[in-house]
């Protein structure tokens, strides 16, 4: 077969864009070297339905142990009991965990998606808030922060199945404890997605959700510098006391109901290559150097708040606990459209977003989402954010200056090629 060099000349161009710009979109990271090296191999050319020495294919005694490998090192992670690496994303984590537990029609808790949330939290244009019946909470107006009041009444109200907490662009802690005592009160299961922090929890610098949170959703590739990908979890396996039963009548433990739901319930084969590669970066997440990487993570984003507050930016809830801020960009006159398409003109990426209560829509909106995560890999430190945030502010408060906006591209250009990106790559 010819080498398809239109494919991989492209390739290489996105290899060249990522060295280039300052990567701010705060779902974006970095992976290692080995763990692209663990991503394109042999492994995908496997079918393994199944699980680890209960497949429905021959030969799979080496991917059973790359699989089991995965699984070992994400329990050790976490200190869990219960871990399923099967999920090829985050969205469909979180549908397996919701066909497991709920009927069609049954009642759904989660923050809305104009206020940080996510679309599998219930939006209507998502599988979650067609097949479920949808409720919200939100933010307080004043603060920013999760309104647990406006939770619970919700939650006494609807009396949902599920209360779903985590987000996409909220840069605040989460109060797991209290969401599990209305749950309790309600007869509702919890489920956190921590898509977002969870590389900050695994290194204990955010609350633990695991004691409070029956499920645990991830992606693997934010803050987890994994391959793309999603994982299901539990701390404990627990006996179903509402008798949800397998699709055979049979009355199961919740972990079992949990494989089901990921295999045969939403997926086919697993991507046994991308769970290799799930195994090396988690056996990274296990290293000393990853501990250093999340607490680095959280010193980047600290001075990056705090130089935008000195330059008057208004960060939702006024400040970040995790990797993330989101600003409200209506005192600069500018909206969350034009602002991302004049930082990329500068090659700086990141996203517009909604803000709490926003007037705009979600194709304009009045806010912008800035993440660390991958700049931290990169090798940037506390004194880099200033003049991440000073590029960030010159092209803001200068939109329609070409020539500035030129220059400021050269500046970034330059400025990154001191953190060099996959240097075995040439
Ligand atoms: C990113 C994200 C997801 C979805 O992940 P995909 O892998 O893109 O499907 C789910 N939940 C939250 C809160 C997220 O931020």
């Amino acid at each position: 077969m010819q080498r398809d060099t239109q494919v991989f000349d492209l390739i290489r161009k996105e290899l060249e864009r990522q060295r280039h710009g300052i990567e701010l979109i705060a779902s974006e990271n970095f992976t290692s070297a080995q763990v692209m090296e663990a991503m394109g191999n042999v492994m995908t050319n496997k079918y393994a339905e199944g699980y680890p020495g209960r497949r429905y294919y021959g030969g799979c005694e080496i991917v059973d142990q790359t699989e089991q490998l995965a699984i070992d090192r994400l329990k050790q992670i976490f200190n869990i009991e219960y871990a399923n690496v099967q999920p090829h994303s985050g969205a469909q984590a979180n549908a397996a965990v919701m066909l497991a537990i709920l009927q069609p029609g049954d009642d759904i808790l989660g923050l809305d998606l104009s206020m940080g949330g996510h679309l599998t939290h219930g939006s209507g244009v998502n599988f979650s808030g067609k097949l479920y019946k949808p409720h919200f909470y939100g933010v307080v107006k004043e603060t920013g922060l999760v309104d647990y009041d406006m939770l619970e009444a919700k939650a006494r109200e609807v009396k949902p199945k599920l209360i779903i907490c985590g987000a996409s662009a909220y840069s605040r802690d989460w109060d797991y404890a209290r969401i599990r005592k209305v749950a309790d009160e309600v007869g509702a299961f919890v489920m956190a997605d921590i898509a977002h922090p969870a590389g900050l929890i695994a290194k204990g610098l955010l609350s633990d959700p695991f004691d409070h949170c029956h499920f645990v959703t991830s992606t693997t590739h934010k803050t987890l510098r994994g391959p793309r990908g999603g994982i299901i979890m539990m701390r404990k396996d627990f006996d179903n006391t509402l008798g949800l039963k397998d699709p055979k009548g049979n009355i199961r433990p919740m972990s079992n109901l949990i494989d089901l739901a990921v295999f045969p319930g939403t997926q086919g084969g697993p991507l046994e290559h991308v769970i290799a590669a799930k195994a090396v970066a988690f056996g990274e997440i296990l290293s000393d150097e990853f501990t250093g990487y999340a607490q680095q993570v959280v010193k980047n984003a600290q001075a990056m708040a705090k130089s935008f507050v000195a330059k008057d930016y208004q960060i939702i809830s006024g400040g970040t606990d995790n990797h993330l801020m989101l600003i409200d960009l209506r005192n600069k006159n500018i909206s969350g459209k034009k602002a991302e398409n004049v930082l990329g003109l500068a090659d700086i990426t990141a996203n517009k977003n909604m803000v709490p209560f926003d007037d705009k829509s979600a194709f304009v909106t009045s806010g912008v989402r800035f993440g660390v995560a991958a700049i931290t890999t990169r090798g940037m430190k506390e004194e880099h954010m200033e003049f991440v945030v000073n590029a960030i502010d010159k092209a803001l408060t200068n939109p329609d200056n070409e020539t500035l906006l030129a220059q400021l591209k050269g500046e970034v250009n330059n400025f990154m090629s001191q953190f060099v990106l996959y240097p075995e790559m040439g």
